[in-house]
This record gives C-alpha cells, sequence and structure tokens, in this order.
C-alpha cells in the first residue's frame, strides 16, 4: 500500500481495512489514541463477558468442579496450544505460567544446567532490565556462571565454547530492531549453545516461526500484544527435541508428572509441562485466553501487513512535519518490530503532552517517544491525528508547561 496523502483517504484506506471490523470489538475510551498496546493491550470486549463468566459461574456458582468441568486444569497447556500457533510452534511445546521474568529464569537456570561445563550467558546491553538482571541473579546463584553482553551486531561472532545459552529479546523494547532469529539459533547451535529469545514485543507483532529458525527456548508477555490484561500470564516455549534435557529448578507440583498422586519425590512431568511450577492464577488466564482468542480470529497476514503500513505511515508524516525528531527504528519491516520509536532530549514532556490531549504513547528513558502500532484496533486516520497533535506541541511549546515535567512511578 502507499501511504495515504490526507487524512480523508486514511479514514477510506481503514474502512476498507479486513482489520477495520476488530476495532469495534474492544472496549476503548471515546476520543483517546491508544497507541501504547505493546505495553499494556486494549480490553477485548468480549474478555468483559468472558471474565463476569469465570467469577461468577465458574467460581461463584459452580466451585471447585471448575477445575475439570470449565477444564481450569488444562488451561496452561490449552493457551499455551493457541499461542504456539502464534509463534510458529509445535502446540505441545508452549505453556502458560507464571511472569516474563518468572519463566526466564527457569529456563536460563535450565539451559545453563543442560550444559555442563559450559559457564557463559551471552546477550546484549540495553536489553529489557528484567533480563539482564534475572540473568544477573542466575549467574550469581550458579557457580562459575558469568552474563557477558555484546553489541547486538557482534552477537553471532562472539558465541564461543563457553556460552551455554546466548539470550536475546527478539524485537527491542526501545528502538524495536528485530534479531535475525534464524541466523543466531543456528550460529548458536553450531557452537553448541543453546538460543533463548524473549518474544514480548514480537508475539501478535510480527511473524514468529520458532520452530522453523531453529529457536530452542523463548518466553514471551501476555499482556502487550496478546491483550491479556495487566500483569497477564506470560508463555514460555521449549522445542521438542530439547524438553527431555531441561528441568526447572522450581519443582513444582504443577509439573509433577502426576501432580494429584500426591507422592513424596519429584518426577518431572514429560514435555514442556515440566516448567509449570504451582497453581496458575486462572483468572488471569482466562482473561488472556479471550484475547488470544479474538487475536487468533483476525487475519495474519492482513495484520501484519497493515502494522507494516500505519509504520510507514508514522514514520513519513514525522520525516514531513518534524524532521528535527529522529526516528531511531529500522524503516525494513522485516528488521523490526510494530512499534515506533523517536529520540527527543525532552521525550518525557512531550509524552506527557501528547497524552494529555488524548494520544497515549509511552516514554522510555532517557530520551525515546515510543508509540505501539496494534493494528487490531490502531488505524491510519488515528496515525494521521497523533503525528498532527504531536507536530501542534512543538510548534506550540505546549510542552513546556512544568506539569508535564511531574514524573510518576510508572513511565
Ligand atoms: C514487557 C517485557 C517483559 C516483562 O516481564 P514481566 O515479568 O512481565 O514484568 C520482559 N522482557 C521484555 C523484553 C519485555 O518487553
Amino acid at each position: 500500500m502507499s501511504v495515504p496523502a490526507s487524512l480523508d483517504e486514511a479514514i477510506v484506506a481503514d474502512a476498507a481495512s479486513p482489520l477495520h471490523p476488530y476495532r469495534a470489538r474492544f472496549d476503548l475510551p471515546e476520543g483517546v489514541i491508544y497507541l501504547d498496546g505493546n505495553s499494556l493491550g486494549a480490553l477485548p470486549s468480549q474478555t468483559v463477558a468472558q471474565t463476569a463468566d469465570v467469577v461468577t459461574r465458574q467460581w461463584g456458582q459452580r466451585l471447585i468442579r471448575s477445575w475439570n468441568e470449565a477444564d481450569w486444569i488444562g488451561a496452561p497447556q490449552r493457551v499455551g496450544a493457541k499461542i504456539a500457533d502464534l509463534v510458529g510452534a509445535d502446540p505441545r511445546s508452549v505453556i502458560v505460567a507464571d511472569s516474563t521474568s518468572v519463566n526466564l529464569f527457569k529456563l536460563l537456570v535450565a539451559a545453563l544446567r543442560a550444559q555442563p561445563g559450559r559457564t557463559e550467558i551471552l546477550t546484549e546491553p540495553g536489553n529489557f532490565p528484567t533480563d539482564l538482571h534475572v540473568a544477573e541473579g542466575v549467574a550469581a546463584m550458579l557457580p562459575g556462571v558469568t552474563v557477558r553482553t555484546v553489541d547486538a551486531g557482534a552477537v553471532m561472532e562472539a558465541i564461543g565454547p563457553e556460552t551455554a545459552v546466548v539470550m536475546l529479546t527478539h524485537v527491542h523494547y526501545k528502538h524495536g530492531a528485530r534479531h535475525d532469529m534464524l541466523a543466531v539459533s543456528a550460529a548458536a547451535r553450531a557452537a553448541g549453545a543453546l538460543s533463548l529469545w524473549d518474544l514480548s514485543h514480537s508475539v501478535g507483532a510480527v511473524p514468529v516461526a520458532l520452530d522453523r529458525d531453529g529457536a530452542d527456548m523463548a518466553v514471551g508477555c501476555g499482556y502487550k500484544y496478546l491483550n491479556g490484561g495487566p500483569g497477564a500470564p506470560a508463555f514460555l516455549y521449549v522445542r521438542d527435541t530439547v524438553q527431555a534435557r531441561v528441568t526447572s529448578p522450581i519443582a513444582g507440583w504443577m509439573g509433577h508428572a502426576e501432580p494429584f498422586a500426591f507422592g513424596d519425590g519429584y518426577v518431572p512431568a514429560p514435555g514442556v509441562a515440566r516448567f509449570l511450577a504451582g497453581t496458575p492464577s486462572v483468572i488471569a488466564m482466562l482473561a488472556l485466553e479471550s484475547g488470544v482468542d479474538l487475536f487468533r480470529e483476525a487475519p495474519r497476514d492482513a495484520l501484519f501487513a497493515r502494522g507494516a503500513d500505519l509504520f510507514d505511515l508514522f514514520a513519513a508524516r514525522m520525516a514531513a512535519l518534524l524532521p528535527a525528531i529522529p526516528c531511531v527504528t529500522p524503516s525494513d519491516a522485516a528488521a523490526r518490530g510494530s512499534h515506533i520509536a523517536f529520540r527527543h532530549p525532552d521525550a518525557f514532556a512531550i509524552m506527557q503532552a501528547v497524552i494529555d490531549r488524548g494520544v497515549i504513547g509511552d516514554y522510555r528513558a532517557p530520551d525515546i517517544l515510543r508509540f505501539g502500532l496494534t493494528p487490531l484496533y490502531v488505524g491510519l486516520a488515528d496515525v494521521w491525528r497523533a503525528v498532527d497533535m504531536l507536530a501542534d506541541i512543538m510548534a506550540t511549546g505546549a510542552w513546556r508547561d512544568p506539569r508535564f515535567s511531574v514524573r510518576g512511578l510508572v513511565t
């Protein structure tokens, strides 16, 4: 698609999009342009009814019977299988559990223990903080283990005989650049290391093919592009051929081969279910399932193509109206995710001023303005209006109002 040349053209193109009907499937507030679905996805309307049913009927009326009747017990695998479809994985290789941070911990420890004699976690500086912190924590816990960071472009050559696991975030949370999963996973394998991918900014944003691209392990987030709700459970993937070699450091009963045999000794479940730990947060998991179900209805190719169109329009209008605010996200669609980031020293105050006018993006320290482009509920006209708004805020200096420099706990 060529980029629309006017707001009217953008409105016409939106109405013609196969994604257009999906916007009405979300409860979005009037007058808000929501460009932060990469941080907290919007609320699918069906999740309201679905969650009410889970709480009032499944829990309230059916009580403990729902573990079997409503298959609460099977939810980690059932929802995992649905997510597997979105990340190009065998349905038996993904489960939903815990948070992304906890899943990273479990898989990092498992990877290191499966690779005796190898002591290095290789990653990149500037990775999402929790990924680096969890890696440091694992290194502090396991004798001899170290974390080495090398720049994104140097990762492949840096993989060596010491490397146990290469842990990378597929799409960078800040600038949005995407790693070549196929090439890095192959380089890791050739050097005898495992690859572990964080898909938090990839799942639902760009095509992912874990099985095809040779990834060994992955984790990802449920509350961003999957619209699972604040703090939604995360998912994890372990390649089928790797599953039997790895065990979870949290040997909980839900990951036991026979949880309801209530035996004293721990026997890991066959397959990826061994990475379950304790009782899942059922209400949250079923809210995530509702978001994933909605996502799976949408035509996938059209979705990713539209994400790319939203990006191209955003980039083109910024270059035309605000050339002094550089885009830091790669322009090649295959080399990025589905958010767009710009650099400005006053990014924090500018973003507060934009949010004050109903265009919700976010700020990432120290100087990044970030906008999530979620094609299920964001259209070209939204992007058009958002850039107009930003241009007005810059032209009038509205962002200089001191109230826009007051920082909350969450940015
Ligand atoms: C959002 C995100 C997380 C979130 O981790 P939580 O444990 O859910 O807080 C982790 N890693 C990356 C790369 C993310 O983008």
